[in-house]
């Protein structure tokens, strides 16, 4: 009898956690279809900065409240946005890297949608905003953010200057953690594009961590909070990108934030946007940002987190999100012929591109390079071509170099690469002049005389006998360079 209403009990418990589960994934859904109702047209790529966002910041209303709480070492403002007056202090930031931009874009979206009504998340919303206290800091790194680079203007990663405190920004960051106590934190960054889920050879287009707080990786409720919370974003997020969320490896890293804000006594929820081949800007990985965080919002606010995934399976299931793997390459080219030493040689080319910033404010350019060269038969690449038949050769330079980017209007683009001419040199140009230019062109730097190996450029014509049947521009396949240096 008693074990009868034991199994009655657990499948009501079941029940329950199957019924939480399936509300989570419809409202994901619904949030994901109408992002576009909230995304905020000021920010249409990465590279926007501080003064961007201040006039944006002004523009909030009701309910939500900015206010200054620090100033960068440059004297650029950290500004708090607010909203909420529940019991439950959330703290999100982005951005502590300047150059991590994916979830600024998703905060300021989460504002607009926090200010709208009566577009069918109103109870959502209300539950969210009577529940919890959201403290938001997007942008914790402007002067970084300002030059586009990971670190401060002095030149400190601020992920490991947690126990230092050097950065006045990261003395902010920290007395907001020890006033406000929040129960969890969103700590927001971008990842390497490149990494892969596990060995599965697919991008990693979000990854998570519940970071730990100990070199034994030990899961108190603090830390068990954040792997149900993240289970269950990665859960709804299978929906979007099946199969493309990984997890970050949970080595306790003593000097940076997330591992001490986790200490302190706060859940630590870490976002990595990675990246995803055709959105360089990452714009649907900032949407995934805002599903993600307002599922986990909804969760905190209506404490159903532990019912969504229970406390005793919890582990089992954040462990089995495989982890970040570094099996990518940008393209991989398998099986090209190179000629060494007058012998042939089967190798695999494996080539990454590297954003380069420019004097435009929001261009790029790519500096591409061969990083691995051999059998690479357990690697995989974002775009992959199979040169089995064709020969490694090197490019040719353009004779003259040219003056402007006119003179490079007048050339025969289409004729010189017949001719296995697929690279100028550019005398006066400044960084970011050239872009989709259909040649590779170089600032400073030469083609390799002879089939490019290692470290080298990715510039070169993979031929069949003499024909030229692919060209390799700057680590683009067959393509415009897109904005290409040397
Ligand atoms: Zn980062």
């Amino acid at each position: 009898m008693l074990s009868l209403r034991l199994t009655r009990l657990a499948c009501l418990l079941l029940c329950m956690t199957a019924l939480h589960q399936t509300h989570a994934q419809d409202l994901a859904r619904r949030l994901f279809d109408a992002h576009e109702a909230y995304k905020d047209t000021t920010f249409t790529h990465r590279r926007f900065k501080h003064k961007a966002i201040v006039p944006v910041l002004s523009t909030l209303g009701n309910p939500l409240s900015v206010s200054q709480v620090g100033t960068s070492a440059e004297g650029r403002s950290l500004n708090l946005v607010r909203a909420g007056t529940g019991p439950i202090p959330v703290l999100l930031w982005s951005q502590m890297h300047g150059d991590e931009a994916t979830a600024t874009m998703a905060l300021f979206d989460l504002f607009r949608f926090l200010q709208a009504s009566g577009d069918g998340f109103d109870d959502m919303r209300q539950t969210i905003l009577a529940k919890t206290t959201l403290h938001m800091l997007p942008m914790l790194n402007p002067d970084g953010a300002e030059r586009f680079q990971r670190r401060t203007s002095a030149d400190i990663d601020m992920n490991r200057d947690a126990l230092r405190l050097q950065s006045p920004e990261s003395v902010v960051l920290k007395n907001l953690q020890q006033t406000l106590k929040p129960l969890v934190g969103f700590n927001l960054h971008d990842q390497n594009p490149r990494y892969s889920v596990g060995n599965t050879g697919k991008q990693a287009v979000v990854s998570f961590l519940a970071t730990a707080y100990d070199q034994d990786r030990t899961i108190n409720d603090v830390r068990r909070r954040s792997m149900q919370l993240i289970v269950g974003m990665n859960r709804v997020l299978q929906q979007f990108i099946p199969g493309q969320v990984a997890r970050y490896d949970d080595d306790f890293e003593p000097r940076a934030f997330g591992d001490n804000i986790q200490k302190w006594g706060t859940t630590l929820i870490l976002i990595e946007s990675g990246g995803q081949v055709g959105d360089v800007e990452k714009m649907s990985i900032r949407r995934l940002n805002f599903v993600a965080i307002l599922t986990a919002l909804n969760a905190i606010a209506n404490e159903t987190y532990g019912n969504e995934t229970p406390a005793e399976r919890v582990v089992a299931e954040y462990q089995a999100i495989p982890e970040n793997g570094r099996a990518l390459f940008d393209l991989l080219i398998r099986n090209a012929t190179v000629v060494r030493n007058g012998k042939p040689y089967t190798i695999d080319l494996g080539i990454n591109r590297y954003e380069v910033n420019t004097d435009s404010a929001r261009a790029f350019a790519y500096r591409s390079t061969i990083d691995d060269l051999g059998d690479l038969s357990t690697f995989g690449g974002l775009t992959e071509f199979d040169a089995t038949g064709l020969t490694l050769t090197p490019a040719r330079l353009y004779p003259d170099t040219l003056a402007s980017p006119t003179d490079l209007r007048r050339l025969d683009v289409a004729k010189l690469r017949q001719e296995g001419i697929v690279a100028v040199k550019v005398q006066t140009a400044k960084r970011g002049s050239f872009p989709q230019q259909p040649l590779h062109v170089l600032w400073e730097g030469k083609l390799p005389g002879r089939p490019p190996g290692l470290g080298q450029v990715a510039t070169f014509l993979l031929k069949e006998g003499n024909s030229i049947k692919k060209v390799v521009l700057n680590g683009f396949l067959d393509e415009s360079g897109n904005g290409i240096i040397d």
